[in-house]
């Protein structure tokens, strides 16, 4: 569900601006395709930067990590201990614990109870990059459908109709796997999308009449 309302709602209005100043079908159609490019490319963008961020934070604290195990092996095998007692192993269980989680892969055990980090949680930007783009390219596609359906006389009202519904359900969706209600949900990204909507509609009216 990543981004799916930024790229119906950015798009949609994209194209009903362009429509709504006279332009022809064409036009429109390669307006939301390079929306459709454009978004889905500054979604990867923001989306690497961060996760960038996110990964580079990981690895120094992996580093420093490697570096106390080294320069302090018995304090960290006593912290290692001591996360386990914390979650309620008797101080002797907790020692044993610590000392054969260690005998394995001392860093791994640390790294995975002391930082939280371990394989699966690890930061991938590139991967991360990858999906935002996709997600944002697919959703983008349902306003170009609406397009490219609608009958020349109501291309607007139907890229609108489609997309507001399309988020209509989405935000219904994403309300019940949130565990909240559903019908406010749906609401407020229909009624923010469909604002959205007719502010370009009236802007790309505005300047089609003063630029044709
Ligand atoms: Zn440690």
């Amino acid at each position: 569900m990543l981004g799916s309302s930024d790229a119906i709602v950015s798009t949609a209005s994209l194209m009903i601006g362009v429509a709504a100043s006279s332009a022809t079908r064409e036009a429109t159609l390669i307006a939301g395709v390079a929306g459709l490019a454009a978004g889905a490319m500054s979604m990867a963008v923001g989306e690497y930067v961060s996760v960038s961020a996110q990964r580079d934070a990981e690895q120094a604290d992996i580093a420093r990590e490697k570096q106390e195990l080294v320069e302090q092996p018995q304090a960290e095998l006593r912290e290692l201990s001591l996360i386990y007692e914390r979650r309620g192993l008797e101080p002797q269980l907790a020692q044993q614990v610590a000392e054969q989680l260690s005998a394995k892969d001392r860093l791994a055990a640390h790294l995975h109870d002391e930082l939280g980090i371990d394989d699966t949680t690890l930061a991938r930007p590139l991967q991360a990059a990858g999906i935002s783009a996709l997600s944002f390219a697919l959703f983008a596609l349902i306003p170009i459908a609406a397009l490219l359906v609608a009958p020349a006389s109501l291309r607007e009202p139907v890229i609108a109709a489609l997309s507001l519904l399309s988020l209509a359900l989405l935000g219904a969706l994403g309300g019940q796997l949130g565990g909240a209600a559903r019908l406010p949900a749906a609401l407020r990204v229909t009624i923010g999308g469909g604002l959205a909507m007719l502010v370009t509609a009236g802007i790309g009216r505005v300047f089609g009449i003063v630029a044709g």
